[in-house]
């Protein structure tokens, strides 16, 4: 297939597709899928080889959100229901940190609701970081704690955290559709105060809000011109009791193309399967790893991922293998850019990106009543779209941080 060959020699090069090109990826049919799957994947092994980064989110603060953002169970009004509890102490999320880093993680992503922190909560974060790499030098902190005010990011930076958080989520263009507490710039400009205080940045999506092919293209051309180091790929988990509890718009096949188009995009870069794993690519989860090279680990932030041990026997059987503390995670020419940045800030050691689901980290739950309209008339496509509420692949977090309860890792 030409339009294959292409991405695969683009992506081998570092040379970015053709608008054109990414969406004919998001055009192919089922009988081309695998061959889709095989181009990604020589692209994902020529940056990464068969290596999966294993990341672990510990949400620091759960819920009772001032924000609006549609897709997120923690927003203000939500009425799913989810854990809801204020700061972790330091002690308590460096002990679930640990759970993470035993059952095989090499990043931690430290998340917290809201618009964003005050500076006693950077404080605070200070404080969980100084307890996490006080037990565990090695370990990549990231933080992800919603919009960023002039300064704090050099202060999370001297802190010892090595990224920060922001995802674009969605187009531009919808925006305003999803979220009208903030705005698109509002995501962007933190997205570059967290690159200009030398923090990897790591920004992505949510798929499956009922955006187009198009939007999908042009978040994702986005998040390359912001030069992110990793990218989070969130398929939205439609939380019972949010405005897009019914979005069921995403099949395991469709994942797996909008998985691919962002490899040929972002080919040098950590793609990650983040929230929504489990609910979309379902049985075709390992062949999503031969197009991202990272995952989360466990549980996301509201809601409940398979047995972490499961995690690790599914990338065991797909014939891949586990990113070890020692082996860094970006291909040369990107750690050598990252480790001049980090030079350049004179603090800490270089490392690369987190991500998530929700806005604010890994997927996340929902509020209320109103839909909204741009996004919810768009509705792709191939095939999987529903009105009922699937609680029965949505499990709400009921373990782990904020509970009595041992974490899943
Ligand atoms: S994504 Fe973040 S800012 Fe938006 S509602 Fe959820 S917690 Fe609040």
């Amino acid at each position: 297939m030409d339009l294959l060959d292409t991405l695969t020699a683009k992506g081998l090069r570092r040379e970015l597709p053709s608008r054109e090109e990414a969406l004919a990826v998001l055009a192919t049919t089922d009988d081309e899928l695998l061959d889709v799957v095989a181009a990604a994947g020589r692209v994902r092994r020529q940056w990464f080889g068969r290596r999966v980064k294993l990341n672990y989110l510990v949400n620091l603060k759960s819920g009772l959100c001032p924000e609006d953002c549609s897709y997120c169970s923690q927003r203000l009004g939500s009425k799913a229901e989810i854990l809801k509890y204020t700061w972790l102490k330091p002690e308590q999320a460096a002990e679930a940190a640990a759970a993470g880093l035993a059952g095989g993680a090499k990043r931690v992503c430290l998340v917290a609701s809201g618009r964003g922190p005050t500076d006693r909560d950077i404080d605070r974060v200070a404080d969980t970081i100084a307890a996490i790499k006080g037990a565990n030098e090695a370990v990549e902190v990231c933080a992800c704690l919603g919009l960023l005010s002039d300064n704090q990011a050099e202060r999370l930076k001297a802190a010892g955290a090595d990224a920060y958080n922001h995802n674009l989520n969605t187009s531009e263009g919808t925006y305003g559709d999803i979220t009208t507490t903030h705005t698109y710039a509002d995501r962007v400009d933190t997205v570059n105060k967290a690159h200009g205080a030398g923090l990897s940045a790591c920004s992505g999506l949510i798929a499956g809000m009922g955006e187009s092919d198009e939007d999908l293209v042009d978040v994702v051309f986005a998040l390359r011109e912001l030069d992110s180091d990793s990218v989070p790929v969130n398929f939205l988990i439609p939380f019972e009791g949010t405005p897009l509890a019914k979005e069921w718009n995403l099949s395991p096949q469709r994942c797996l193309r909008i998985l691919a188009m962002v490899r040929f995009v972002c080919p040098d870069v950590e793609v990650r399967i983040a929230g929504g794993r489990e609910v979309h690519l379902r049985s075709m989860q390992p062949l999503g790893l031969h197009i991202a090279n990272s995952i989360f680990l466990g549980d996301y932030l509201t809601s409940e991922g398979q047995a972490g041990q499961a995690d690790l026997e599914m990338i065991a059987d797909a014939g891949f293998e586990v990113e070890g503390a020692g082996q860094v995670t970006l291909p040369q020419h990107r750690a050598d850019v990252a480790a001049a940045a980090t030079a350049g800030h004179g603090c800490g050691p270089a490392a690369d990106a987190c991500g998530s689901g929700g806005g604010c980290g890994p997927c996340g739950g929902h509020g209320a009543e109103e839909v909204p309209a741009a996004v919810g008339a768009a509705a792709a496509t191939d095939g999987a779209g529903t009105d009922e509420v699937r609680s029965d692949l949505v499990r709400v977090r009921r373990r782990g941080a904020g509970t009595e309860l041992a974490p899943n890792a």
